[in-house]
């Protein structure tokens, strides 16, 4: 349910609906809008009723959210969400920037994970992504290091100042990795794992919420509930494809989810134009349209030696596609009235 304040309404107003909703156990979560503040209220609806709220100071209206999800939802907090990421609010994802992510598919060495870390600052990405937690469709495949990957991760850091966003498959080990890790990844395997989703919406670092291969989008959506609901708002969703019938590129951009979800919901929306396509040369134009549909970021793959790369060697950029990304990405989402979030960062 959200209740609604009058543009005029005070801070004590707002105070005096929360506190009556607190008193009957359910919790009050209040936005300020630019032009008015809105409260959801999550609990028991019908103990909600028996309160009438409408009958308060400075209360405009008191509607129940239609959606399935609540906390996720524009009904909820209508004003599209920043998350920020790294200690000190470095990076920020949202509606006025354009966030540019990159690193290799798994971490696989200090020196690999070094270097790419530094193609992929030196073309203007402020996240560095990495798996030492590897979910592979096969057994038999490279796991990724693990906690030793992890240690890696947090050594490039300190190296190059980018924060860092890693996977995580097991819900027992979010602690470890939400202690070297400034976000959490959850991948498209995982993103029905209910456990791990509470798990990390309890770990206090922003979560990156991959969408399930399979998954609708009312799925995904409640999926990023499950996390909201442990109280960590700071999700930002990525699309990374969806399996269809078509077996021309690895999975198939659901370039539509975006702007539908950004309509529906207020948490940031990214696109895996890697994971998507599987393939390099496809890379860069769907990272353009992803720019082009209203994404606030891209997530890309690169890797100093793809042929060598231990884990989706040949959707990794190198050279000429990462050059051609990076200046697609210094172009493109200015024009469309976005912000580099480098930009933002340095103006604080
Ligand atoms: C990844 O980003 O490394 C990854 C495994 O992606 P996805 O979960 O989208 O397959
Ligand atoms: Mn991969």
């Amino acid at each position: 349910m959200v209740v609604v304040m009058s543009p005029d309404a005070t801070e004590e107003d707002v105070a005096a609906v929360v506190a009556r909703v607190e008193a009957v156990g359910g919790e009050a979560n209040v936005s300020k809008g630019l032009t008015r503040t809105i409260i959801g209220l999550v609990g028991d609806i019908e103990s909600f009723h028996h309160l009438n709220l409408r009958t308060l100071r400075g209360v405009a209206d008191v509607h129940r959210i239609s959606d399935p999800y609540k906390l996720v939802s524009r009904q909820h907090h209508p004003d599209r969400s920043t998350v920020w990421v790294g200690t000190g609010r470095q990076v920020p994802i949202g509606p006025e920037t354009f966030t540019f992510i990159a690193g290799p598919c798994a971490v696989e060495t200090p020196g690999q994970t070094l270097e790419a870390a530094q193609m992929a600052q030196a073309a203007g990405a402020t996240l560095l992504r990495g798996g030492a937690f590897k979910p592979r469709t096969s057994p038999y495949a490279f796991q990724g290091l693990g906690v030793k990957g992890l240690e890696i991760l947090a050594g490039v850091r300190e190296a190059t100042g980018m924060p860092v966003v890693t996977e995580v498959v097991d819900a027992r080990d979010v602690a470890v990795v939400a202690e070297h890790a400034d976000m959490l990844q959850v991948g498209t395997r995982n993103m029905a794992n209910f456990g791990l989703l509470q798990a990390v919406g309890e770990a206090g670092k922003p979560v990156l919420l991959k969408r399930g291969m399979t998954a609708t989008i009312e799925e995904w959506l409640m999926a990023a509930e499950y996390i909201a609901r442990r109280g960590n708002l700071d999700v930002v969703l990525c699309e990374r494809g969806i399996r269809t019938f078509e077996p021309a590129t690895r999975n198939t951009l659901d370039i539509s989810a975006v702007p539908v979800v950004q309509a529906t919901s207020h948490l940031p929306v990214i696109v895996d134009p890697s994971h998507a396509a599987g393939r390099k040369d496809l890379v860069v134009p769907l990272a353009r349209a992803a720019m082009g549909v209203g994404a606030d970021g891209v997530i890309v793959d690169v890797h100093p030696d793809p042929e060598s790369a231990l884990c989706d060697g040949p959707q990794a950029l190198l050279g000429s596609e990462l050059r051609e990304l990076a200046s697609a990405v210094r172009r493109l989402p200015a024009a469309l009235g976005r912000r580099d979030a480098s930009e933002r960062v340095r103006e604080g």
